[in-house]
């Protein structure tokens, strides 16, 4: 039997999976992958092979009310129809906040789990969401090794200077501090860039995942010394309906004199804002685009985006001390070359020059010159939860035989 793992991404409304071959000492080697989406209202699932070509399609009326418990036990029965030769070892969780105790990936029990909902307040709009599959499995397949992996945690790595608020300390006891996020997508980026580049594995690297959500970090040596999220994942740049960094007194401003209640003003800054705020229009930079020749908003929102990129590069450069790369990575990085090209034009005053053809045609390298180098990576964020996954079980398998 082919021990196998199902990697779980769980939305308000949405259950993204993965399931992963594990054979020996070979990278988890993708299987199938899918989603649920419209959890709660009219529901829809689909299932890929590992090509793309899509194995099964199931759609649920709104008087189904399938909910995730309902979703991930159809995806549990699909999986044992067509796992001929396999069995499930295990799942792995994608969890947003792992706080400052979980550092890296953790087997979920009791008092793990605990310690997670405990978070729930510093990501209330995505920790619920994520622990929700877990306490399914618990309830539904209990045995099943579940294991939480977390976008904090690769951050952790940053300096007691770079997490701190200028905010009194007891606030910091707290645990009000800069966490930063994406961090699963900025290790799969740190685990493949010496295979674009072994210098820039060495060197200084700032990554910009442009995607839905968006945020920048600061690798040094493969290690994340800063990025532009904070304390949660509203910080930093622009995204598509999120705010990114403003002016605290703004949130002063809408409760006290614009009679905001406290959801009400969270809901504009995470719901409302960003690329649909500004344009009015879409969150979608796709939408944007088209439209941007003949939208002043749409143009407008781009442009914001953009310049706020361009200005967080320079902080973080600032951070490390100069740049050698630069990655371009997730939905708007890996897509959309008029951003990229964008960018790097506010950038030639770091030496940074566009290469048009590779840039239209996708890299990887799309910069020219002698000057700091510009690449497009596309991200993997559900095989570092498989890696993570399987390297908790290799450490709980050898201490169940030791
Ligand atoms: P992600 O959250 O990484 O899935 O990225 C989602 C965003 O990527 C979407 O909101 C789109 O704006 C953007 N995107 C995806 N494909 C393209 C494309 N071909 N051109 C421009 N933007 C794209």
């Amino acid at each position: 039997m082919i021990p196998v793992l199902l990697v779980l991404n769980a939305g308000s409304s949405s259950l993204k999976f993965q399931v992963f071959d594990l054979l020996d000492g070979a990278e988890p080697r993708l299987v199938w992958k899918g989603l649920y989406e419209g959890l709660g209202g009219s529901a829809h699932s689909l299932v890929k092979d590992a090509s793309g070509a899509i194995l099964d399609e199931t759609t649920w009326s709104s008087n189904d009310r399938l909910g995730h418990e309902e979703a991930l036990m159809h995806l549990v029965a699909w999986l044992r129809q067509h796992q001929e030769g396999r069995t499930l070892a295990a799942i792995g969780h994608r969890v947003v906040h792992g706080g400052e105790a979980f550092s890296g990936p953790v087997l979920v029990d009791d008092a793990v789990l605990q310690a997670l909902d405990s978070l729930v307040p510093l990501a209330p709009l995505h920790q619920p969401h994520n622990l929700e599959p877990i306490r399914i499995v618990r309830r539904r397949l209990p045995g099943m090794a579940q294991v939480a992996c977390f976008d904090t945690a690769f951050h952790q790595t940053q300096s007691d200077i770079a997490s701190l608020f200028a905010l009194p300390s007891e606030m910091r006891d707290r645990g009000v501090r800069r966490y930063g996020f994406h961090g699963l997508s900025y290790d799969y980026i740190a685990s493949v860039l010496a295979t674009y580049d072994p210098r820039l594995a060495e060197g200084r690297v700032v990554v910009a995942h442009l995607g839905n959500g968006a945020s920048l970090c600061a690798l040094k040596g493969g290690v994340s010394i800063a990025t532009t999220m904070g304390f949660s994942a509203l910080d930093g740049l622009p995204m598509g309906t999120r705010c990114g960094a403003i002016d605290a007194g703004v949130v002063f401003f809408m409760l006290r004199e614009m009679k905001l209640s406290p959801a009400e003003a969270e809901r504009v800054l995470y719901t409302k804002s960003g690329l649909l705020g500004v344009s009015g229009i879409s969150n979608d930079m796709r939408v944007l685009r088209s439209k941007a020749a003949t939208e002043v908003d749409a143009r407008r929102a781009i442009d914001l985006f953009v310049y706020r990129i361009t200005r967080e590069i320079g902080s973080l450069m600032a951070a490390l001390g100069g740049v050698d790369g630069l990655v371009f990575t997730a939905g708007i990085g890996e897509n959309d070359t008029a951003t990229r090209a964008e960018v790097i034009a506010g950038l030639s005053w770091a030496g940074f020059s566009l290469d048009e053809d590779a840039n239209r045609t996708g890299g990887p390298r799309i910069s020219t010159g002698s000057g700091p180098t510009a690449w497009v990576i596309p991200t993997n964020e559900e095989l570092v939860i498989a890696r993570q996954t399987r390297t908790i079980l290799g450490a709980t398998w050898a201490k169940l035989a030791s």
